[in-house]
């Protein structure tokens, strides 16, 4: 078994390892990332699309936003309808902010690309296996790539793994909070021109269906369904048809094209804390998930790999290591506001099939909330677009050498 030291090792290239071994890259600190897959697969991984302000901020610092900013839509709202009635919510009039539209596995490849343009080690077709001290000073992980057995010692490791990562099961007393709903998003990636310029979430009495795009010319949407369901069920034809009739409105129509991926997306939460055992320390989905009803999962991995970041930059190059103290509990206390607000949106936009007539009454109650209520609307907004990149992320500039 071969043998090497360096000061963070990665587990996972998704957004938040990727991020991560950017950040330590830049301000000079040696990291490698191990991902178990290969780069063509990492790459066409479709998933999230939807860009907080944040995190448009943080691909900029880090230098990786060019494309981003050429290609990327920029949205200054997204439309909200109940049941064929279409409100807009403005966040340009209401919060001052926007999204942008760039999908996950874009961000992917430019963070992917820059990282091998610099020569900074990350190594595909490399599961991690075991992960051994995290208590002591010098923790130790092992993987197995096509070259055979490596350990990897290093002052922190960090478990960016995912859901199913290897990660989370290092930490020992971890408490999990799981809520999984009786529903699905069948989700459809088509080469169609989007008939919207924003975003539409549409509650209907069929379900919920969500109306988004990729760029001028992809189209990405997705229907609620049962958990049970089998996608075999549904031809091509009755999704597009299922789409008009929960989509509808007067004068809009759903433009169809060739389906080019079909897939389901089961509707879950989880929280696991804490996120840090001794020097190892949990972010993005292998520490929690919220369901996409809100945007948030790439977002909040982003957000985790950015604190994490920080705190590891004021440890090894400042000697300071409170910040890096307060990493579980601050990334915790964020986790259950983007929770809330993913439930919040969730509950708000689906139909409950178990619902009673009460609970039908209270969900049309919090729908012509943030129709009629400026203040309500607002809430939503700010919480959809999120903060700005803050001082605090953009004062580690000045580490990076
Ligand atoms: C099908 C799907 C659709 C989604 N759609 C949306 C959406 O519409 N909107 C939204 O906001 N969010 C969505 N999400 C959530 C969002 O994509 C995630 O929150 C985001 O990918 C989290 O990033 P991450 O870096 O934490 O984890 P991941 O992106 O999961 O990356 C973890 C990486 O670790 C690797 N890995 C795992 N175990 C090991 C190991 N032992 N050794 C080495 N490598 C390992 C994995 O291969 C993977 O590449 C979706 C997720 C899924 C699964």
């Amino acid at each position: 078994m071969s043998q090497y030291d360096t000061q963070v090792a990665i587990i996972g290239a998704g957004p938040a390892g990727l991020i991560l071994g950017h950040l330590l890259s830049l301000a000079g600190i040696d990291n490698v990332i191990l991902e178990s897959r290969t780069r063509d697969y990492v790459e066409a991984r479709v998933r999230a699309g939807v860009l907080e302000q944040a995190s448009v901020g943080l691909l900029d610092l880090v230098g990786v936003a060019d494309r981003l900013k050429t290609e990327g839509l920029v949205h200054e709202g997204i439309y909200l309808q109940f049941n064929q009635q279409r409100h807009h919510i403005s966040f340009g009039e209401l919060v001052e902010g926007a999204v942008t539209i760039y999908g996950q596995q874009e961000v992917l490849k430019d963070l992917i690309g820059d990282r091998v343009r610099h020569e900074w080690p990350l190594i595909f077709g490399a599961e991690v296996q075991v992960i051994e001290d995290v208590g002591s000073a010098k923790p130790t992980l092992r993987y197995r790539d096509k070259d055979g057995d490596h350990e990897v010692t290093a002052s922190f490791i960090a478990a960016c793994d995912g859901t199913h990562g290897i990660g989370r099961s290092s930490i020992p007393s971890m408490r999990t909070y799981n809520h999984d709903y009786p529903y699905s998003w069948l989700g459809i990636l088509a080469d169609a021109a989007p008939a919207t310029d924003e975003l539409i979430y549409a509650y209907s009495d069929r379900g919920f269906a969500l109306y988004s795009m990729r760029s001028p010319s992809i189209s990405r949407l997705y229907l609620q369904v049962p958990s049970t369901e089998d996608l075999t069920h549904w031809s091509h034809s009755q999704i597009w048809e299922e789409l008009s009739l929960r989509l509808a409105s007067t004068g809009f129509e759903v433009t169809t094209g060739e389906i080019t991926e079909v897939g389901l997306t089961p509707m879950r939460s989880v929280v696991s804390t804490p996120m840090r055992h001794g020097h190892l320390f949990l972010a993005g989905d292998s520490a929690h998930v919220v369901p996409p009803t809100g945007a948030k999962g790439l977002n909040l991995a982003l957000q985790d790999a950015l604190d994490l970041g920080v705190g590891i930059i004021h440890a090894i190059k400042g000697r300071d290591y409170e910040d890096l103290d307060g990493y579980s509990d601050r990334c915790i206390a964020r986790v259950w506001q983007i929770q809330r607000f993913s439930n919040f949106m969730t509950s708000l936009m689906h139909l409950n099939y178990s619902a009673d007539e009460y609970q039908r009454q209270l969900q049309r109650a919090d729908q012509r909330g943030v129709s009629i209520s400026r203040a309500e609307a607002t809430s939503l907004a700010e919480r959809y677009v999120g903060r700005p990149l803050d001082d605090r992320a953009r004062s580690i500039s000045k580490w990076f050498v």
